[in-house]
C-alpha cells in the first residue's frame, strides 16, 4: 500500500486519538485527522436515533429519524445539512460506495460503526478513494470503533444507554463555556439553552407495587419517550436513579416552557405496560455563561422542589419563582 504515509504519521494519530478524553472530543479529533489526508475533501460523524428501515414492499411505515451531525455546533439548526443518504442506508452493513468512476474512484463512502451501547453511527466521506485508501480508512475506522466502544462503557448508563452524569458535567461545562463567550441579552426573544432535572413522581411506590424489574421497564421506557420528545440538538442524560436531565437548546424561554410540557404531558397519557400511569415533575433554568454548572443545576433542583411542592406533574421555571423561594429551597441535591 503506497499512500505517502509514514508509520510515524499513523502513530501519531492512534497516539491523539486514544489521547481524547470523552467521545465527543474523540470524534472531532477523528474527523480532525481524516481531514488532514489529502485524498478526503470532507468528513462528517452521524449519529441515527430511532432508525427504522422500510422493509421491502412494506407501505405507510412511520420513520422517526433523529440525526446528530459532528462536527456538533449546538448553536446551529443544520438539520438541512444532513445527508441524506444516512437515513436510507442500512448500517449493519459495514461499508457503503458510490459507483466508481471510469479510473475505479469512490467519491464517496460511507462506515458504519457499530459495537457500542450508543445509537447507530456512521461517517461520511468524499473525495477521491481506490481500494488502497479505503483498505485504509477501514483500519482506521476500526480504531475509532473500539475507542468508541470503551467510551460507550464509561459515558453512558448500562440500563437506559443514556450518557451518564459524568458526561453531563462535560457537556454542561461546554454549554456554559459558549454561554460566557455570547451573552443572551433577552432569554423571552432569544434562542439560547435551558437545563432541566425531570424527576419520576412517588417513583418509589413503583418500585413497592410493581417490583423493581417493573420499575426499571418505566426507566427504560420513560428514556425512551425522552428520546422521541426532544431533538438532535438538545442533550439528555440519566442523572441516577429515577433522575434524568436535558440540556435543551436553540429554545425561547416560551418553546422551553412548551417543550418541557409537552414532554411531561406525553409521559402522564402514556401506558406504561402493567404500571398503567406515571407522572413527571419538572424544574428548569436558564443557561448563563456567569453562573457556575454546579449552581445552575442547584437552580434546577430548586424549581423542581417547587414542583414537588406544588403538586406534581408540573413545570417549573426557577426564574419564574418568588425570589424568597429561591433562596431559601432546601438544597435536595444529593452530594455523595
Ligand atoms: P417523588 O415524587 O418525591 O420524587 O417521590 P419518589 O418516590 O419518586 O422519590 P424517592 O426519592 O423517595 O424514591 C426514588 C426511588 O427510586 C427509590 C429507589 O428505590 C428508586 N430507584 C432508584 N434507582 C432505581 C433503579 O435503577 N431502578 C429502580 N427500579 N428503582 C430505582
Ligand atoms: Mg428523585
Ligand atoms: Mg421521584
Amino acid at each position: 500500500m503506497n499512500l505517502n504515509l509514514t508509520v510515524q504519521q499513523i502513530f501519531s494519530w492512534t497516539i491523539q486519538l486514544s489521547a481524547q478524553q470523552d467521545y465527543q472530543a474523540l470524534t472531532h479529533k477523528f474527523l480532525d485527522i481524516l481531514a488532514e489526508i489529502p485524498w478526503i475533501d470532507s468528513a462528517a460523524a452521524y449519529e441515527i436515533y430511532n432508525h427504522e428501515r422500510k422493509n421491502p414492499g412494506e407501505t405507510g411505515t412511520v420513520h422517526e429519524l433523529l440525526i446528530r451531525r459532528f462536527p456538533l455546533d449546538f448553536t446551529r439548526n443544520d438539520e438541512e445539512d444532513h445527508n441524506p443518504l444516512i437515513a436510507e442506508i442500512d448500517h449493519t452493513v459495514d461499508l457503503h460506495l458510490s459507483t466508481p468512476n471510469e479510473a475505479g474512484l469512490y467519491a464517496w463512502a460511507i462506515f458504519s460503526i457499530r459495537g457500542g451501547s450508543g445509537p447507530e453511527r456512521a461517517i461520511h466521506l468524499e473525495g477521491a478513494f481506490n481500494q488502497d485508501m479505503l483498505e485504509l480508512l477501514s483500519r482506521l475506522r476500526d480504531i475509532y470503533r473500539n475507542l468508541v466502544i470503551l467510551h460507550d462503557t464509561k459515558e453512558r448508563d448500562v440500563l437506559t444507554k443514556l450518557p451518564n452524569r459524568q458526561s453531563l458535567d462535560a457537556r454542561l461545562l461546554q454549554v456554559c463555556e459558549h454561554y460566557s463567550d455570547y451573552q443572551v441579552i433577552n432569554k423571552s426573544e432569544e434562542k439560547s439553552s435551558w437545563i432541566a432535572i425531570l424527576d419520576i413522581d412517588h417513583f418509589k411506590r413503583v418500585n413497592d407495587n410493581f417490583g423493581h424489574l417493573y420499575g426499571d421497564e418505566v426507566l427504560l421506557t420513560f428514556s425512551q419517550l425522552m428520546g422521541k420528545c426532544f431533538r438532535y440538538n438538545d442533550f439528555l442524560f440519566r442523572f441516577g436513579g429515577e433522575e434524568f436531565v436535558v440540556i435543551l437548546n436553540l429554545a425561547s424561554q416560551e418553546t422551553a416552557i412548551a417543550t418541557f410540557n409537552r414532554f411531561r404531558e406525553a409521559v402522564a397519557n402514556y401506558n406504561f405496560p402493567t404500571v398503567g400511569r406515571v407522572t413527571v415533575s419538572i424544574g428548569l433554568t436558564h443557561v448563563d455563561g456567569i453562573s457556575m454548572p454546579t449552581t445552575q443545576l442547584d437552580n434546577a433542583d430548586k424549581a423542581l422542589y417547587h414542583a414537588k411542592d406544588s403538586g406534581r406533574n408540573r413545570v417549573v421555571l426557577y426564574e419564574d419563582m418568588p425570589v424568597l423561594t429561591q433562596d431559601n429551597t432546601p438544597n435536595e441535591i444529593e452530594l455523595f
